[in-house]
């Protein structure tokens, strides 16, 4: 433990935000980095507690205090070696995680929790710059052959561990660019696309082979992948948006958020031929559904400087501090949260029920029909909600966004050409990350549902050790702790 006390001396500091009015004019990263020194106080807070809750509360079990400690002895070796023993990727959760750790520190009982997130985006930076991340390709190769097919966070945690285990991996990504959701559907302003290529060149230099515009199932067969490798492991993703099947819904102007914000990630990296511009530019926006999406939406709509952005969501507005009785600490806090991008200006309303998209003689939206709702229990016991009387009105758009969740695994593509079972949620049923057919593997949000990054690096963690000890009869590739009880599920 660095320093006895850290927590009593230092007070929690995050480095400062970009002013909202500048950086809603680019698409760089929001915060400004923090002074080195002032990264290595904010480790000294940590207590190196007895039951570091942190580490439970983190998906991927990390070593949290003990990288704490290294960070404030400043061994940024030391402490990019303890973060790379559970994460592959601490670049990518450094920037955008929801931070389940701080939430479930012990500080956070009764002061503020230690910056966990931000010390860990130092220390992999910090490597980088250093050049402690060098290529450490295998030293012996097995001659086993694995195809993971998606490039998101799942796909590419399952590519780099399989490949430090020895065998040669081809990783197939029916887009024109690796990366996933971290590639077209999180913002650049949240991650900046240069730190993924940064790991890419990492992972080519080791031996890994990566294809693009393969889209298996579609113009390259799974049976082909069966016959050629001895392992494929499907993590597709669940990028398949839930639609809102309402009158009006098709009227020119409405959209899903990711049809909006993937174009805008591509227009950032250059290309810009699109069969219809999708812009906000000058409009008036309604982004439907309060979560992340919803959020991403509202930053991009300011940046392409929109009349106005709402953003509506069903259900009622949270608190503002955590119910002690009902959501007490560790758990994940069940309270209101404002995004950098909220910060940037947002008009946010909750309990509003969405009745119809209204168009104008030309077919395109105009506005959009809601009326206020009120959420309680009924006579049966079941929380619902009834609308309010007199509340209809019409919010003026010109632009809908729909950000209101997913519906589980694509069912095209391998899925249907392999007939893989899916559970009752829609996503691809496994059993030790195995599917219904042999030698298929599956993982991340394909196999769990829409969740988190960090969640996608543990699934293709946990999935490549199951595919290694099926080619192997064994592995040695790190196993999450034994004793690890996660505790605070999704954010
Ligand atoms: C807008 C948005 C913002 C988000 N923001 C955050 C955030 O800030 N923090 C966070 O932790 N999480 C965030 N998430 C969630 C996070 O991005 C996902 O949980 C994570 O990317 C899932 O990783 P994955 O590898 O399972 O799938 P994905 O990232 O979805 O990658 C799957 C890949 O597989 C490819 N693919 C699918 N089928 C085939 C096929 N048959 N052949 C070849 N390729 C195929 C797809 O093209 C895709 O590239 C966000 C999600 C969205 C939609
Ligand atoms: S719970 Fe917080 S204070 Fe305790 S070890 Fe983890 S980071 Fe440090």
């Amino acid at each position: 433990m660095g320093q006895i006390d850290g927590f009593m001396k230092f007070d929690r500091e995050m480095p400062k935000s970009r002013d909202p009015k500048e950086r809603i004019k680019d698409y760089k990263e929001v915060y400004n980095p923090l002074d080195k020194e002032k990264v290595k106080q904010q480790a000294a807070r940590c207590m190196d507690c007895g039951v570091p809750f942190c580490h439970n509360g983190c998906p991927l079990g990390n070593n949290i205090p003990d990288f704490n400690d290294a960070v404030y002895n400043g061994k940024w070796e030391e402490a990019i070696k303890i973060l790379s023993s559970t994460n592959n990727f601490p670049e990518f959760t450094g920037r955008i995680c929801p931070a389940p750790c701080e939430a479930s520190c012990v500080l956070s009982i009764n002061n503020k929790p230690v910056t966990i997130e931000y010390i860990e985006k130092t220390i992999a930076e910090q490597a980088f710059e250093k050049g402690y991340l060098k290529p450490s390709p295998p030293k012996q190769r097995t001659g086993k052959r694995v195809a993971i097919v998606g490039s998101g966070p799942a796909g590419l945690a399952a590519a780099a561990q399989l490949n430090k285990a020895g065998h040669w991996v081809t990783v197939f990504e029916r887009s024109d660019r690796i990366g996933g959701l971290l590639r077209y559907g999180i913002p650049d302003f949240k991650l900046e696309k240069h730190v993924i290529d940064r790991r890419l060149r990492l992972m080519e230099q080791e031996g890994i082979v990566f294809r693009t515009n393969a889209h298996v199932g579609v113009n390259i067969s799974a049976k082909h992948l069966q016959d050629e490798f001895d392992a494929v492991v499907m993590c597709g993703g669940a990028s398949a948006p839930r639609d809102l099947p309402i009158p009006g819904r098709q009227l020119k102007g409405v959209h899903f958020a990711m049809e909006f914000l993937s174009q805008q990630n591509k227009r950032v990296a250059g290309d810009n031929i699109f069969a219809e511009d999708i812009l906000a530019t000058e409009k008036n926006v309604l982004v439907i559904g309060g979560g992340d999406t919803g959020s991403d939406c509202v930053g991009t709509s300011n940046r392409h400087k929109a009349k106005s952005v709402t953003q509506i969501e069903l259900l009622a507005k949270p608190p503002l501090t955590r119910n002690e009785a009902s959501n007490p600490w560790p758990l994940w806090p069940m309270i209101l949260n404002t995004s950098s991008s909220h910060e940037e200006g947002v008009n946010r309303e909750w309990a509003i029920l969405t009745k119809e998209f209204v168009g104008d003689s030309n077919g395109r939206l105009s506005g959009m029909k809601i009326a206020e709702i009120k959420w309680g229990v009924n006579a049966q016991g079941k929380m619902g909600f009834e609308e309010i009387p007199g509340t209809e009105r019409v919010i003026p758009c010109e632009l809908a966004l729909l950000a209101i969740g997913f519906v589980g695994a694509e069912k095209g593509g391998l899925v249907e050409e392999l007939k893989l079972e899916l559970d009752e949620r829609g996503n691809i049923r496994t059993t030790n990350y195995m599917s219904s057919q042999e030698g298929v593997f599956s993982a991340g949000d394909v196999r769990r549902g829409q969740s988190l990054v960090v969640w996608a690096i543990s699934e293709g963690r946990e999935a490549a050790r199951a595919v290694d000890t099926w080619l192997m009869g064994s592995s040695n590739l790190e196993a999450k702790d034994e004793s690890f009880v996660h505790i605070s599920e999704e954010a």
